[in-house]
């Protein structure tokens, strides 16, 4: 129920950057990547233009983690990466709350991370909670719904100022870089986000509460739900979109 429209209220001062980190550079990353992101909505950057530039700063992520030391992490892979099991995204929640009877609302087809315009594809899975008068409050706890990490990573971009007048579609949302699957994971409509650009995050942490921002998401027709997607990074750092659905339904809930 969301297209991947991204805005930027974000300011990012440049006295930010965490001083006791030796790390540095993947925060620039994360700047390179917001930047990038705010002329893809505005249509400023051509999208070969923005593949290209995309391709670079992915490929360069990829470059800064791809040892086990550069991370925490506490298990080995087939693949000899470290990694944890993947964590179901809502609090709370089931595989029963996904979109559709077996994951149908997942629709690849014609996606274009770089082409604003291209719409029509839905490279995603949508988890419902229970919020039937929309206040982004659960019905059944009286309490917001926590977003979890599903895996762990670096929080590469969020956007946090997101207002009913505005019309891009991803609300408050939040790109969290997997450096073991070499994915990047995007949750959107939050309502509130509780992490910021250059956390790293584990698997299973909380980093937002679910919400309705977003131009679709807010609308009274939509019920109250995340948005995941999942890319997929070729080693050139260009994405393609996958299906999440096998790793929620044996993903790790409270
Ligand atoms: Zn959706």
């Amino acid at each position: 129920m969301s297209g991947l429209n991204i805005a930027s209220s974000q300011v990012l001062p440049t006295d930010s950057v965490p001083i006791d980190s030796a790390d540095s550079v993947p925060y620039l990353y994360c700047q390179q990547f917001n930047t990038l992101y705010t002329q893809i909505r505005e249509q400023s950057i051509l999208p070969d233009s923005a593949r290209a530039t995309f391709g670079r700063i992915l490929s360069g992520l990829h470059q800064r983690y791809r040892s086990n030391n550069d991370f925490p992490a506490d298990t080995v892979s087939e693949s000899g990466r470290a990694r944890v099991a993947m964590w179901f995204p809502l609090k709370g929640y089931s595989g029963r709350a996904i979109g559709g009877s077996h994951g149908e609302g997942y629709r690849g087809k014609g996606f274009d991370l770089f082409d604003y315009k291209v719409r029509g594809s839905h490279p995603a899975q949508d988890i419902f909670i229970h919020d039937k008068n929309q206040d982004s409050v659960d019905d059944l706890t009286g309490k917001p719904v926590d977003v979890l990490a599903m895996s762990e990573g670096l929080v590469l971009a969020i956007e946090t100022g997101w207002k009913p007048v505005h019309e891009y579609r991803g609300g408050n949302w939040i790109w969290i870089y997997d450096p073991v699957r070499n994915g990047l994971f995007y949750y959107a409509h939050n309502n509130l986000v509780t992490v910021t650009m250059g956390d790293w995050v584990r698997a299973g942490q909380k980093i937002a509460e679910v919400g309705r921002s977003g131009f679709n998401a807010y609308q009274t027709r939509s019920p109250t739900h995340l948005h995941l997607m999942y890319l997929q990074l070729e080693t050139s750092g260009l994405p393609h979109p996958q299906n999440t659905y096998a790793w929620l339904l044996s993903a790790k809930r409270e």
